[in-house]
């Protein structure tokens, strides 16, 4: 049996987990989840975005999986003095969000964006099928800016062998996992050459341990370009912060709607599994979201929880069930429900598993 951190969240995240956790169950996948408080809603009650038993319960399972958060940027703030009277325990520390406490101090270090068309889905661009995958604590978002009197800012870049080397290993392990063939390492180390430099040399290196897996190397605007003109060049990439947190909306938009980007955030000591898009308040409470970003989402865990079977018969019946235009959410162009997605997609499992 897999104990698992349920953290439902704002917006629509309650609509689209439940969703989740009735596919997930469909399967039949022994599963105890742990339902947890966290964001805007736990902020109201509770008076913290992350209760420390929240952020506790969910290291302690190893595995979370959550809706959005919303952020309310002036109580973004929190201080997790979790691990209480552990020696080893870390100090409090300040995060800009709840989720990224949770990424953070579960030692998360490569997230990761799967992006890709699905038949019979309309969608800017056709032929995607990409695995971002992107460092997370370095480069330009440490956030480390000064300004020099009035007319001038400056941040600083932040790249180590040993963060580069983790995410770089972590795509190759990933590919291979996954039966991708190829990792392509994105940059732009022509222009950055100490630091853009130092992650392509490390990625480099890395590559050189899996003859196996084709190694490729693009600078970021080329491969911009290359998502639009050729998306089919691309299977597994991974990137710095910065590249990584641009890319990856581009490449989730142009294969279609934000309501089908799974996501998830590995880490040494807990991985979290997280669709792409925030709360949605517009539609929150409608019945109309698309569940299927947190359902592929629930695949990524299935496949961290080593339950195979279980993942290609949620990801088929996924694929299966969004072949029916009327099952389509309103955000794919269609006049489907929440509810009714999930219960075709529910109904597709069986076939698959077997
Ligand atoms: P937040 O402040 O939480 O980031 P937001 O509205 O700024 O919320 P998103 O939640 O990412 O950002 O939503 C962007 C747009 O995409 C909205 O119009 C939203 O309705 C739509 N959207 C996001 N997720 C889904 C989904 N799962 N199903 C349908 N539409 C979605």
């Amino acid at each position: 049996m897999h104990t698992i951190a349920l953290m439902p969240g704002d917006g629509i995240g309650p609509e689209i987990t439940a969703a989740a956790v009735r596919v997930i169950e469909a399967t039949g996948v022994d599963i105890r989840w742990i339902e947890l408080e966290g964001g805007e809603g736990a902020r109201r009650r509770l008076g913290t975005p992350l209760p420390d038993e929240t952020l506790e319960a969910f290291i302690q399972c190893g595995v979370g999986i959550k809706g959005p958060f919303a952020v309310e940027m002036e109580h973004a703030v929190v201080s997790p003095g979790w691990r209480r009277g552990t020696s080893g325990g870390r100090p409090p520390k300040s995060y800009n969000s709840a989720t990224n406490a949770l990424r953070r101090e579960a030692g998360g270090f490569a997230a990761v964006r799967v992006a890709r068309n699905f038949p019979g889905v309309p969608a800017p661009i056709q032929g995607i099928d990409i695995v971002i995958i992107r460092e997370i604590n370095e480069d330009l978002y440490v956030a480390s800016e000064y300004t020099v009197g009035d007319d001038m800012a400056v941040a600083l870049k932040i790249i180590t062998r040993k963060a580069s080397e983790a995410v770089a290993r972590f795509a190759f392990e990933y590919a291979k996992s996954h039966g991708r063939r190829k990792v392509t390492a994105v940059h732009k180390a022509n222009v950055l050459r100490q630091t853009d430099g130092l992650f392509l040399k490390a990625a480099r290196e890395i590559a050189g341990e899996y003859p196996q897996i084709e190694f490729e190397e693009r600078f970021i605007d080329a491969a911009c370009a290359l998502i639009v003109a050729r998306p089919s060049l691309f299977d597994v990439a991974v990137m710095p912060n910065q590249y990584g947190d641009i890319f990856s909306d581009l490449c989730s938009s142009a294969a279609g709607s934000l309501g089908l980007g799974a996501g998830a955030t590995y880490g040494t000591e807990a991985s979290l599994f997280e669709p792409v898009h925030g709360t949605a308040p517009d539609i929150a409470g409608k019945g109309i979201a698309n569940p299927v970003s947190e359902i592929l989402s629930g695949v990524l865990m299935l496949r961290h929880l080593k339950e195979n079977r279980a993942a290609d018969a949620v990801q088929r019946a996924v694929e299966a069930a969004l072949l029916d235009p009327n099952n389509h959410t309103p955000d794919l162009g269609g006049k489907s429900t929440t509810q009714s997605l999930t219960q075709a997609i529910i109904e597709r499992v069986p076939q698959f598993m077997s």
